[in-house]
């Protein structure tokens, strides 16, 4: 089986060709980090244009690189949900294109899904059911996952996701957002000191496994106010080494307690878990911020100390990317979850299943369900 696997439902323009026996054929990755650095976010119209304008290149070197034509695709895999309804309507079309002329069968894929479960092409370990933490710039999902489509939402953000906390935090400090704001963050808190800048762990006296940021976002903002950091319009890089050193020392502080608050909600999340499933033997992390190694590391002991063992991604697998989606498309192909190829020369106008908000699964709270 050979999976074409199409991503547009945030900034990146992603395709990639991966066999069933979880063989990548190819992965190509168009990224709009120049207008994000222009526009300080993803700013969907921009969006559009730019995944309208890279989609046929990024598909066609996805399938140059695999030394493939369409022909030899069994089926073509698509990001459906969640994500802005112009960007995913790109690769949606393009999709059912290829899928029309050539006659494949289509997977409609989701997007939190695939980050979850690209893990098991990385490690053919990981079996069902496994507990699975998925972060990144608009995602903070606990998800406990039975069995390939069944999900249990354990827990999600109530405001931010940690990966928007990562970037205004990089943005305030004056970092180089090119590379997106948490890599450059993550490097520069490897100079602070994590306990320098004190910070309260969000949602302490909430006893669930739901996250916010929002809140410590506000206390970043305000230490940076209180301390006179002419950050945000002094880059970094002509910034005085004491101002470097008070930057990095907030970066360090404020990256030490948004992944305590990770940590904490994990180790509520492994208990909540290992009594709905006992046999649970990995945590998966995976989305943007898992790739970051402060992140891993910290997960790691969670795990190890719950007895489970960490799966995470490598970094590339870990954002946002086409073979996630293709893996993800082949394993419900496998259980016969596809849809017929479309027919040929759609309409422009033709309304497309499209699912910008799409929760993953049923939520579960263990408050709740001990009440009943
Ligand atoms: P979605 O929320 O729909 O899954 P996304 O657009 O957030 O998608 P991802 O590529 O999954 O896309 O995640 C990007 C996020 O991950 C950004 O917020 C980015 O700052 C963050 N990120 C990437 N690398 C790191 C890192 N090393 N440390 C911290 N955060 C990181
Ligand atoms: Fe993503």
């Amino acid at each position: 089986l050979v999976m074409l696997g199409i991503e547009t439902s945030c900034d990146d323009t992603a395709a990639a060709v991966v066999r069933s026996d979880g063989q990548i054929l190819s992965q190509v990755i168009s990224s709009q980090a120049d207008l994000l650095v222009k526009y300080g976010g993803v700013a969907p119209k921009m969006a559009e244009e730019a995944h309208a304008l890279a989609i046929d290149g990024v598909v066609q070197q996805a399938l140059d690189n695999a030394k493939l034509t369409e022909e030899n695709l069994s089926a073509v895999a698509v990001t459906i949900g969640p994500g802005l309804s112009l960007c995913l309507r790109v690769g949606v079309q393009k999709a059912r294109r290829i899928a029309g002329k050539f006659r494949l069968p289509i997977v409609g894929v989701h997007h939190m899904e695939a980050h979850a479960l690209v893990a098991r092409l990385v490690n053919k370990k990981v079996q069902f059911p496994f507990l699975a933490l998925l972060i990144s710039g608009g995602h903070n999902l606990l998800i406990l996952a039975h069995s390939l489509g069944h999900y249990v939402q354990l827990g999600t953000t109530i405001d931010d996701a940690i990966g928007e906390a990562y970037d205004k935090t990089a943005r305030w400090l004056g970092l180089d957002m090119r590379r997106g704001g948490g890599p450059a963050l993550e490097e520069l808190a490897l100079e602070g000191d994590p306990t320098s800048v004190k910070f309260s762990v969000p949602m302490r006296q909430h006893k669930d496994c739901n996250f916010s940021y929002a809140g410590l976002k506000t206390q970043v903002r305000l230490a940076i106010e209180s301390q006179n950091l002419p950050t945000e319009n002094v880059p970094i890089s002509s910034a005085s080494s004491d101002d470097r050193r008070s930057r990095a020392d907030l970066a360090a502080s404020f990256q030490r307690v948004a992944v305590l608050h990770l940590e904490e909600r994990c180790q509520r999340a492994m208990e909540w878990a290992l009594k709905i499933e006992p046999s649970i033997k990995y945590l998966v992390v995976s989305g943007g911020v898992a790739s970051n190694s402060f992140v891993r590391a910290r997960l790691n002991d969670v795990a190890g100390r719950n007895g489970l063992e960490l799966v995470c991604p490598p970094p590339r697998l870990c954002t946002d990317n086409g073979v996630m989606i293709a893996w993800t498309g082949i394993e419900h192909y496998l259980m016969g979850r596809f849809d017929p190829p479309p027919p040929p020369n759609e309409p422009e106008n033709f309304q497309y299943d499209l699912r910008p908000r799409w929760p993953l699964g049923e939520e579960y709270s263990e408050g709740r369900s001990v009440a009943r």
